[in-house]
């Protein structure tokens, strides 16, 4: 399967181009904080609790508030049914998502308690760990949990030896290499960089600038959807 043709993408998409993205802030009701996100066929729902007293009490630092993500995907959200409950990859990104966002979060200014971030892929199709940090980061500043900045993350890759933004499920499965990134935008700061596949350093240079410029577009609908929740609310 050829997955570039007269310089497009299998869905239409120029190679810097990303897929249709839609945020909303505070859909949940009983979460302190919440996220509903489409990106392309991903569909994700985040919600955070908390910062609330971390139990059992052996999980606590005294120093620190503790992150705790739960990364989960749904059984009918792939399309080989995937078994329910945790596996190897959920715990991975489970992981390295609470790695991302502890680097933003004040943690510092609750000792002993823990904010929990829930990651529920309802849809999956290539991105998802980005998808999730995205969706959580909107989850985070909607609870209002004190952070140095609203991360932000995104892939680039390669197919068919092309340089690619946001690759979609047939790009992931059947390209060349994957580069997932998540920044805290102000500082571009980088706060995960994961690799599947080869690239040349080259390449790398080039995909690293292209999930740049991805989270840079991402950022701002990420703070249009904390804006439109905050003015639905005052107009109430
Ligand atoms: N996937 C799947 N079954 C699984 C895990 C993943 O079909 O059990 C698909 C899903 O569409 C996912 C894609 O493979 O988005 C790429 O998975 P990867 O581990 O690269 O993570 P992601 O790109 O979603 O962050």
């Amino acid at each position: 399967m050829e997955l570039i043709k007269d310089g497009k993408r299998i869905d239409g998409r120029a190679p810097d181009e990303l897929r249709p993205i839609k945020i909303e802030a505070g859909p949940l009701y009983r979460a302190d904080g919440s996220c509903y996100l489409e990106w392309g066929g991903n569909k994700i729902m985040a919600a955070v609790y908390g910062p609330k007293e971390a139990i059992p009490r052996h999980i606590q630092d005294s120093t620190k508030a503790v992150i705790n993500a739960r990364y989960n995907m749904a059984s009918f959200s792939v399309e080989d049914r995937k078994r329910p409950g945790p596996d190897r990859r959920s715990q991975e990104i489970s992981k390295i998502t609470a790695e991302a966002l502890e680097n933003v979060i004040l943690t510092e200014m609750f000792p002993r308690a823990v904010i929990d971030v829930n990651i529920e892929v309802l849809d999956a199709d290539a991105g998802t760990r980005c998808a999730g940090i995205t969706a959580a980061a909107v989850a985070l500043a909607d609870a209002g949990i004190p952070m140095r900045d609203i991360p932000v993350a995104c892939a680039a890759g390669k197919v068919d030896g092309v340089v690619v933004l946001d690759l979609l499920g047939d790009e992931d499965k059947k390209g060349d290499a994957d580069l997932p990134v998540a920044i805290a935008p102000r500082s571009e700061e980088i706060l995960l960089l994961q690799m599947d596949g080869h690239m040349t350093v080259e390449e790398f240079d080039e995909a690293l600038e292209l999930a740049l410029k991805g989270c840079r577009e991402i950022s701002k609908l990420q703070k249009e959807a904390l804006l439109k929740k905050y003015k639905t609310f005052e107009e109430e």
